[in-house]
This record gives C-alpha cells, structure tokens and sequence, in this order.
C-alpha cells in the first residue's frame, strides 16, 4: 500500500512539492537528485499568512507541475509564499464546493492574524469547515492519502523519541516506520515545522498521510497514555524539541498552583529549620526532602506530573538556563520569608528521571558567628583562643564535609575582624557576605583558581587571609610562604582529626621544617544535634559505658552519679528529641613535642596521643562530656566521631553531607 502512494520523502520533499506548487496527483513523482527549490525557514520566523491567501493568491490557479523537485536535507522547509498558496488552495478547494463562503474565509483570517491558531485550525475552530472536509481538501490539494482509523497503528510507534505533548499539541500520529522512513498521519501538514520536528525527531523522512485531528487525538489517548499514565517519560523527552518546549516549560512554571507549591516548599523548609531542600524526580514520585539538623527526611511531596513545571519554577527562580537540563547548574535566590532575608543557593543534577534540585538555605540573619553558641567552649575553646591570639602563622579546620568548618572560620574572622586589619578571604563558594571582609569568589573556569587568587592578595597587603580549602600543594605553599612573611592564614582541610591533618600536609609534598614553622594549631569538628530541652529523658548509663564516661568527666565525678539523657521528641522538637546542632572539636597545638614528632615524621596515631598527653581534649571526649552535660546523646556522638582508642585511620560513619554549614 504503502509503495503506491504518489507522494513519498520527508519533510523537505514534501515542502519542496508545496514550494513548487505541483500537482502531486500526477503519478509516480520524479523524487532522485534535483536541485534544491527550497529556502531555509527558521522553525521560529513568523509567516504572513495575509500576502497570499488574502492577496491575488487566493483562486489563482496552480502553478504548472515542475518536474526537478528537492529531495534535499530533511532541514528544510517550504517558503512562506508557498505555504500560504497551499493554504489558499485548500480555501479554493473548500469554496469551490460550496463548503465555506469567502466572507467565512476572511472572518477566520483575521482571527488567525491576531494571533490566534493557524488558519486552516482555525476553519475548523469556528465550526465554518468540518474536520473531515477539511482533511478532504488537503488530501486532494496536496495529494496525500487519507489515514482511516483502520490504518492506525496497535501499539505506539517511535515511542521515546516523540514525546506525547509534541504528538498531541500538533495532531500527528505516527502510523508505522521501516528502514526508509516514518509515516505519519497529521492534521495539517501545511505547518512545516511539525514535519521537520518530526523527521528530525525520527532522524528519517516522513511520508504523511491526512488524519482528522479528533481521530488522532482519541488514538494517542488510547496508544500512549493507557494503561499507565507516564508523565516522567512524556516530560522527560522533551529535548528535542527545544525552542517549543522552554516556552512551555515557561508557561508551565509560571501557572499559578505551580508557584504556590514551590513557594510551600520553601516556606516549609524554614518553619522546619532546614538546610537544605532535595527535590528529587524518580520514575513515579517526586521525592522532597528537607535536611533538619544534619538529617534527611522525606515530607510530602508534589504529584508527580508537576516534576517538571516545579523544576523549571525553582530554575527561572535562580536564573539558570531552563533549556539546558543536561549539565549541572548551580545559582541563587535571595529571598524574603516571613519578613526573614533568606539566601538558597540552588544546584541542578541531571539523573534518570529529569533534573534533581538541591537548595540550600543560608539564613544571613539568624546565623551568629559566635564561638559560645556553635558550641565551643571548655579547653578546645581556650585553645583555639589562644591560636588566633597569634600574630601570624596558620590555623587549619578540618573535617569532613558538612561538619560546620566554614562557619568556624567566618566566627574566627569575625573574631579577628578589627579597624587595623586587613581581610581578605578566597572563597568556592562566598557563603556569608562578612562587612568589611574582601571576599573574593573563585572561578575556576577563567582561572581563577585558589592558588590564583591568593597569588594576587597577597600583592594586596592582607593582615589576615583565609583560603576555602588547601585543595592542593600550590595553594599550601603560597600559604606558608604568606605564614612566614607575617600574615595570619586561615584555611579548611578534608580530613578526619586533627593530627591527620598534618601528615596530609606533609603527604601533600609542604616540607616539615615548613610546616612546624607556620602552622600553629589543627581544629578538628563535628556538627551533633542538640537535644530537645523541653522532652529530653534523664537515664543512668550502664556501667560499662559509665566506666567510659567517668575516665571523661575526670576525678570529679564518682561512679553511679553520671546521668545521661535520650532524645524523646515532642511538638517543639518536631517529634525529632533534637533542635539545632553544636560542635564537637579537637585542638591540636604546634608544641615543641609535636614539633619534634612532626619533623621525625611520626604517624598520624603517635602524633594524637602526644597530643592527649599534652593535655588536647578529643572531639570525642568533648562529645562526650556535652552529653554527660545532657547537650546532646551518646548515640549522636558516636554517630558522627570515632571512639579514640588511640588513632584510628577511619574516623568513619560519618554521613556524607551536602555541603558546609
Ligand atoms: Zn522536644
């Protein structure tokens, strides 16, 4: 059947024909070779529907068949003037018998130049032509078979490439493909975009056939959204059609149940105190996550057919390109809840279902650099007091991954923050704008890495400089050599404890005499939850942790008085027994025992215990006495510090966060 159609190719040959005016009618068309009589039409330039089909175009006959037709790229489409002699064609065809008045006609035109569907669309809109007379005068004028409902297909055909909004939006149901070609059956061929959509979608010719738009519609119902509705798939598809769809995901985004429910999101996020927003599209759910006091949990989540629209909301949100959902993006909102000054920095991740959203929630107002309320105090404060009260040299934080190392450091500026000094800082990302601190952003892309940008401050004659994180062995260097012409450094390092950070240095290739002549004191931290003072439960340990215990809270405590106390939960907590978080912390010193160590290059282990010896309380201890204090719960403790019996290489179980806090 399928051979004896007079008209084959793709969308180029088809426009080609309409371009030439030809009558297709006319048999076995002459297809092979042929030079192009086609002109390159941008799927986004306007047509002027009104210079032929108004103009002297209407009623005039059909220009003599041209045998030389294109066959050429199936980039190619019709020129406007010979879209709009079809389209004049097809009114001829309808008026010649009787099915449309002229007056009808000009009615319709306008409608349609005021932006409104396009003509032949519109014809069947405003009731004037009947759908089937319609597809009649098209079949005729262009010479393409009609597409009965017997000849529709029994299962979806070219699924995964077409998405079902593209089928439905334009009318078209693809009818059946071979090596050769898509066919196809469409309401409106006239619209050359459709077609080249679709060859290009298909990466084949189209061979279109004329379908009544209701028929089509009704079949892509029955064929694609049974017995299963698949918004993920249908959404997540839409790549190729990409200037149609950011517009529509425009649209969508911009819906107003849309915006409320991001804005609910966020909203809730903040009366929950969380960090951090997850959203996360999965084949049938759109998972939302909030990240209270350092721990995820799932709240109730948008349908999933809104994955797409409320990604493009929370997009448009932070400026990210919302046609661009192959690569990770990251922005910023700043935003005003409840009257509070709100920053979420958002990042994008493509994965399986469509992009996931992280935002994280910098609350500018609420955050107190201030050693007391993050938890410091005791011994560890005392110590780290006294690094900072040194004229020059280095203080390294570490700590993995969201154990609060940046907030540590803005405190230490802010601390150090004074009228005499100078401060700059280098920063991936700028998380806290500090008054009168020069922050400067790095920007790897155009080179301007850490060990860059430190480069250029230190020509800028800082006091004090902090650099994010002493990622590699440039960086460190330029951050000695600044320690040993007198400037105090501030910087974070990726690991465990303490002691681990001097031997990653000295792994990192900084020399030993280097090292213990700049670097003055390592902080080590973890971020625990603080309990819920309002439910927390009183209880007595059993002896053998009790034992522990008392080895921790020293002489002044006898055995059977330890207390310890369990997270409960109730209405002020959230039901979690927790409410925000503190540090636990570790200080070591640069001491002349650890200096000598470090030059003898002792292991990270021998370098802790002289350090315990020299008095360092571990952030392990410093757990534990929060909890003997009933801050926080053993449990807590022990979930994110090692126990230390002795060094342990694998400070371990330590969730991997998302991000500084
Ligand atoms: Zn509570």
């Amino acid at each position: 059947m399928l051979d004896r159609q007079p008209v084959t190719g793709d969308a180029a040959t088809l426009a080609g024909i309409l371009a030439e005016g030809r009558e297709p009618n006319l048999g076995d068309a002459d297809l092979g070779g042929g030079e192009a009589g086609v002109t390159v039409l941008g799927a986004g330039e306007a047509m002027d529907l009104d210079e032929g089909a108004g103009g002297a175009g209407l009623g005039a006959p059909p220009n003599p068949p041209q045998p030389d037709v294109s066959t050429q790229a199936s980039g190619e489409a019709m020129e406007p003037e010979a879209q709009d002699s079809v389209q004049a064609r097809v009114v001829a065809y309808l008026e010649g018998r009787d099915k449309l008045t002229h007056a009808e006609y000009g009615r319709a035109r306008r409608l349609a130049e005021d932006g409104g569907d396009p003509i032949l669309r519109m014809l069947v809109r405003l009731g004037l032509v009947s759908e089937r007379d319609l597809a009649q005068a098209l079949s005729e004028v262009l010479g393409l078979p009609l597409a009965d409902p017997t000849d529709f297909p029994e299962a979806p055909v070219a699924e995964g490439r077409l998405t079902l909004r593209f089928l439905k939006d334009n009318h078209v149901l693809p009818l059946r493909e071979d090596d050769g070609a898509l066919e196809a059956a469409l309401a409106d061929p006239t619209e050359t975009f459709t077609l080249e959509a679709l060859a290009m979608a298909a990466d084949k010719p189209v061979r279109a056939r004329i379908g009544l738009a209701s028929e089509i519609d009704s079949a892509l119902e029955r064929l694609y959204e049974q017995p299963a509705d698949k918004p993920a798939q249908a959404e997540g598809d839409l790549g190729d059609f990409d200037e149609e769809d950011i517009e529509h995901l425009k649209d969508l985004a911009s819906e107003a149940p849309v915006i409320r429910m991001v804005n609910q999101i966020v909203q809730r996020a903040v009366d929950a105190r969380a960090s951090d927003i997850h959203i996360e599209p999965f084949a049938d759910e759109l998972k939302v996550r909030y990240r209270v006091d350092g721990i995820l949990k799932e709240v109730d989540s948008p349908p999933v057919r809104s994955t797409a629209a409320i990604i493009s909301r929370v997009k448009i949100m932070a400026k990210l390109n919302i046609a661009e959902r192959r690569l990770p993006q990251d922005g910023r909102i700043p935003l005003r809840v409840q009257g509070k000054e709100l920053d979420l920095r958002v990042s994008t991740v493509p994965t399986m279902f469509g992009e996931s959203v992280v935002m994280r929630l910098l609350d500018k107002e609420s955050v107190r650099f201030d050693l007391d309320s993050l938890g410091f105090d005791g011994s560890p404060r005392e110590r780290l007091l006294s690094v900072l009260d040194l004229p020059y040299g280095i203080l390294l934080v570490t700590g993995p991954t969201g154990s609060g190392k940046s907030t540590t450091l803005y405190t230490a500026l802010a601390r150090l923050n004074t009228q005499e000094r100078k401060i700059i800082t280098v920063e991936d990302p700028v998380e806290y704008q500090l008054p009168g601190i020069n922050q400067i952003q790095v920007k790897a892309q155009i080179g301007m890495t850490f060990a860059g940008a430190l480069r250029a401050i230190v020509r800028q004659d800082p006091d004090i400089i902090m650099v994010g994180e002493m990622r590699d062995l440039e960086t460190a260097r330029i951050a000695v050599q600044s320690a040993l012409t007198g400037h105090v450094v501030l910087s974070t390092l990726h690991t465990n404890d303490a002691a681990s950070g001097v031997t990653r240095l000295l792994d990192m290739g900084v020399e030993d005499y280097l090292l213990t002549s700049t670097v003055n004191g390592i902080l080590a931290q973890r971020l625990v939850r603080r309990l819920c003072t309002h439910c927390r439960q009183p209880y007595r340990p059993l002896p053998e942790l009790a034992a522990k215990l008392a080895r921790v809270a020293g002489p002044a405590s006898s055995k059977g008085t330890i207390t310890l106390h369990r997270a409960v939960g109730c209405d002020r907590c959230g039901g979690t027994g927790y409410l925000g978080r503190m540090v636990i912390t570790e200080v070591l010193l640069m001491s002349d025992g650890i200096r000598q160590a470090v030059l003898r290059h002792a292991t990270a282990s021998e370098l802790q215990h002289i350090a315990i010896q020299e008095g360092m309380i571990t952030m392990y201890d410093d757990g534990l006495r929060k909890a003997m204090e009933g801050r926080t719960t053993v449990e807590d403790v022990m979930r994110v510090a090692a126990a230390d019996d002795g060094h342990l290489e694998d400070a371990g179980a330590i969730p991997d966060e998302a991000g500084e806090a």
